[in-house]
């Protein structure tokens, strides 16, 4: 009962208020933001190592908190997962995304857009025909569209969700296995999964330079992915020392801030005419 600790619940409090009003707002946002078809998507390049381009994108959601900036992309997507709202957000993205790739994929010279998913989409009834059918809507190709869904996050549900991803896939969609390499991934599974695309986390890429036992971690992951024919994508890839490194280690694809920052429309079409100058 001293005063300090008196002092700690009162801060305590303070930051707990703090973060409910942030949710609130993100909430209050969100929905209008979705009405008024303000919500905003950006996109990031991955760079295709053997074709020495940029050859997709990731479609990343952008919620303007009304201060002039964005609110945080993880926090928007988990409160939208608790209440209910994540389904609604990633029609509206899914929509924008393909969208987008219809207008611009082919001027753009981009193969595919990689659209993240929660798996609450992929659990509700009929998922795979409402997903097809947004596509179908947009005009874009199956071949053009690639899922990525949290590796953790799918495991956990994989026998509800398996036979949903089979038919995504063979209606010509890429499933790509989001965020690998965190926590308790296994490469023993990779065989079994109904997946086309391994995406390295941050978490491991990061480490490759520094400790020895990652980078061959990488390197596994790499072997194991070429023996299942499934793409890998390094994420997070920020340094120069970073992308020699990881060129050099057999992924195919890489996409960090040492290329590209996510973008909104007008900036990626720039972005993209830049390069052709040079
Ligand atoms: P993610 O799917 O792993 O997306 C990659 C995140 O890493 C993005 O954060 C991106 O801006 C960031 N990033 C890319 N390159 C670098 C780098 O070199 N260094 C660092 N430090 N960060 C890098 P963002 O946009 O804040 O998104 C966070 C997460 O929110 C995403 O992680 C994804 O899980 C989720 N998310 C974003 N948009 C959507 C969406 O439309 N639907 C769903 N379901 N989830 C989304
Ligand atoms: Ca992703
Ligand atoms: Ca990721
Ligand atoms: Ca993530």
């Amino acid at each position: 009962f001293s005063k300090e600790s008196g002092q700690k619940i009162v801060i305590y409090n303070n930051k707990l208020n703090q973060a409910i009003r942030i949710e609130a707002d993100i909430l209050r946002r969100l929905k209008s933001s979705i009405h008024n078809k303000t919500l905003e998507v950006w996109y990031q390049p991955l760079s295709k190592l053997s074709a020495d381009s940029y050859t997709s994108l990731e479609a990343l959601v952008r919620l303007p908190d009304g201060k002039g900036g964005y609110h945080s992309a993880a926090l928007v997507i988990s409160l939208a997962e608790r209440s209910g709202m994540v389904e609604l957000l990633g029609d509206y993205v899914l929509k924008r995304a393909c969208c987008f790739m219809y207008s611009h994929g082919k001027e753009l010279g981009l193969e595919r857009i990689c659209i993240n998913l929660s798996v609450q989409q992929l659990l509700v009834e009929n998922s795979a025909d409402h997903l097809l059918r947004l596509i179908q809507e947009s005009g874009v190709a199956t071949s053009q569209v690639t899922l990525e869904i949290t590796e953790s996050i799918l495991i956990q549900s994989i026998e509800r969700a398996s036979a949903t991803l089979d038919t995504l896939r063979r209606a010509g969609l890429h499933i790509a296995l989001d965020d690998f390499g965190v926590g308790y991934s296994s490469l023993n599974y990779l065989s079994n999964l109904p997946v086309d695309v391994i995406k390295i986390d941050r978490s491991l890429t990061q480490q490759i330079l520094t400790n020895p036992k990652q980078h061959a971690l990488l390197k596994s992951i790499v072997e194991m992915a070429k023996i299942n024919s499934l793409s890998v994508v390094a994420e997070g890839v920020e340094t120069e020392e970073e992308q020699k490194m990881i060129s050099a280690s057999g992924v195919q694809y890489i996409q960090g801030y040492y290329y590209a920052r996510p973008m909104p429309e007008k900036e990626l079409i720039s972005f993209f005419n830049g390069i052709e100058k040079n």
